[in-house]
């Protein structure tokens, strides 16, 4: 079948693919199910990529085994590994415009947005580069007891599987490629569905780099591909981003295989506005930390916390900076806000809205469908005199909606900030950086940022309580796909 294509244009290179990317080389999909990949700025559908079935899995985890256990990648040093992820990197960011318009193309990212997504992905190979000497360490520990020499190895566990979602389908699959690759160990990576195509131009970096073939390999499909990818018995590892259900149920089954999993997952965090806090300068950051890639980022803070003395003025400033911001065309470069990334999101987008309506919240602006014709726009929606109770205060909406609540007291800012079952994310604005830093302190989740929100390469990501397990990032996140082993000596 084929479709007419208003972006024909864009000349990119992969749409409609039959194949998937098992022991280094583009193979022919045993399973003749294919899934479409729509462009939600237009609904048009413009690619098409095979469902992996059974037979699929095991050839692409059956390749991950075999280069595991006989071929050289967990047997190079890990300077040598290191110097391949460098290599990597330059081959990803030579693919930097064809990368962001295929990304923009699948789920609605403004190019504002996936324009940097290769720049980022190479800086996250070159840091993990970095962690080659702490790799190959010598580490001899004295036994408190006996006095006898301990020298402790960092082993690869083995093949991992990396799953990831659709908002950042580069950066959420590098953040596990990168240490996965340097401790040594060999991978199968399955995308979202909605985001299969994008990934394929790592893929190229990877083959370009001369990364040994079985020790990266790429399959698409749904759940269920990911299902069989979890529960394969070839699988020693499971390195999940997405949403709480999802990973509970993930987790649920690697409990049951006892296999170690990483669990980056959903998010509703707080930005809490102290009476001090100076509202131009929050103004200046407020989408990028509180509304980034269309609300469609885990650690964003789309809960704001507003004093009771100033909420007016909080309200009034969120929203004249939000209604300000440009919506449309996720390839206009002034764009902002594109659309939303899929017909399923948009419709539970809707539904949130039409809760907080009946909730009591008031809608300051936005959150209309856009007045287009064609395309998942939804106007960026401000919500104040929202409550904690309400279903939009409590649950991850994932879509162009903030929520601004009142509080009274710091104590009260901190309970309210607390009061959910995520733990992922925060802010505090504040002029006074002790009391910013003391109220961070007391925001219980993995990442908390003060006058801004930016994670950083070096130091650890990860979700407490429903946002996840683990973290990524920093040698803490490279010591996830590491098996440790102490050998005993006099
Ligand atoms: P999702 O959970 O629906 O899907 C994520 C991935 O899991 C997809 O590849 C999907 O095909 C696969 N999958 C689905 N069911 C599976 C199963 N039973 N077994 C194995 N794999 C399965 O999430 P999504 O809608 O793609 O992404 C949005 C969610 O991701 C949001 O909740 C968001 O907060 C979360 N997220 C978290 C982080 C983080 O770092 N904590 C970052 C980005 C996104």
């Amino acid at each position: 079948m084929t479709y007419a294509d208003p972006r024909a244009e864009l000349n990119l290179p992969y749409t409609h693919v039959t194949d998937m990317f098992i022991d280094g080389q583009w193979v022919p999909a045993h399973s003749h199910n294919r899934t479409d990949v729509v462009d939600p700025a237009t609904e048009q559908v413009w690619g098409s990529v095979p469902d992996a079935d059974g037979e699929d899995v095991d050839a692409a985890v059956g390749a991950a085994r075999n280069a595991f256990d006989a071929g050289p990648w967990p047997r190079l040093t890990p300077a040598q590994r290191a110097e391949h992820l460098l290599r990597i990197a330059d081959e990803i960011e030579a693919r930097a415009d064809v990368l962001s318009a295929t990304n923009t193309r699948e789920n609605g990212s403004p190019v504002m947005e996936t324009a940097g997504a290769a720049a980022n992905a190479a800086s996250i190979f070159r840091f993990f580069a970095t962690l080659a000497d702490y790799l190959q360490a010598e580490d001899v520990r004295i036994a408190p007891v006996g006095g006898h020499q301990t020298l402790v190895r960092r082993d690869p566990i083995g093949v991992c599987a990396l799953i990831a979602p659709w908002n950042f389908p580069i950066n959420l699959v590098v953040i596990k490629l990168a240490p996965a690759l340097l401790a040594g160990n060999t991978v199968v990576i399955k995308p979202a569905t909605p985001t299969p195509l994008s990934i394929r131009f790592i893929i190229e970096a990877i083959e370009a780099a001369g990364v040994p073939g079985g020790v990266v390999n790429l399959i698409t499909g749904d759940a269920a591909a990911g299902d069989m990818l979890v529960r394969h018995r070839d699988v020693d590892k499971v390195a999940f981003t997405g949403s709480t259900a999802v990973g509970r149920k993930i987790a649920a089954v690697c409990g049951e295989l006892l296999r170690p999993v990483t669990l980056e997952l959903g998010g509703k965090s707080s930005a809490v506005v102290l009476p001090d806090a100076d509202l131009d300068a929050m103004s200046q950051v407020l989408v990028r930390s509180c509304l980034r890639n269309t609300g469609q980022t885990c650690y964003i803070s789309t809960r704001i916390l507003a004093p009771a003395q100033r909420y007016d003025e909080v309200v009034e400033m969120v929203a004249a900076t939000i209604a300000a911001a440009k919506c449309g065309d996720p390839f206009d470069p002034d764009t902002v806000f594109g659309p939303v990334a899929n017909k399923m999101q948009y419709d539970k987008v809707l539904h949130y809205l039409e809760s907080a309506w009946n909730e009591g919240a008031r809608l300051v602006t936005g959150g209309r469908p856009a007045d287009v014709t064609r395309g998942y726009f939804i106007t960026p929606a401000v919500l104040a005199d929202v409550t904690p109770e309400m279903t939009v205060a409590r649950e991850e909406i994932f879509g162009p909606v903030i929520t601004i609540l009142a509080y009274e007291t710091i104590d009260e800012a901190v309970e309210i900030a607390n009061s959910t079952r995520f733990g992922l994310g925060g802010i505090v604005f504040s002029a006074d950086p002790d009391a910013a830093l003391a109220v961070a302190q007391r925001i219980d989740s993995g990442s908390v940022g003060i006058n801004f929100f930016a994670s950083n390469h070096s130091a650890p990501f990860g979700g407490r309580k429903d946002s996840g397990l683990g973290v990524e990032y920093g040698v803490e996140g490279l010591s996830a796909y590491l098996s440790y082993k102490s050998i005993h000596r006099r």
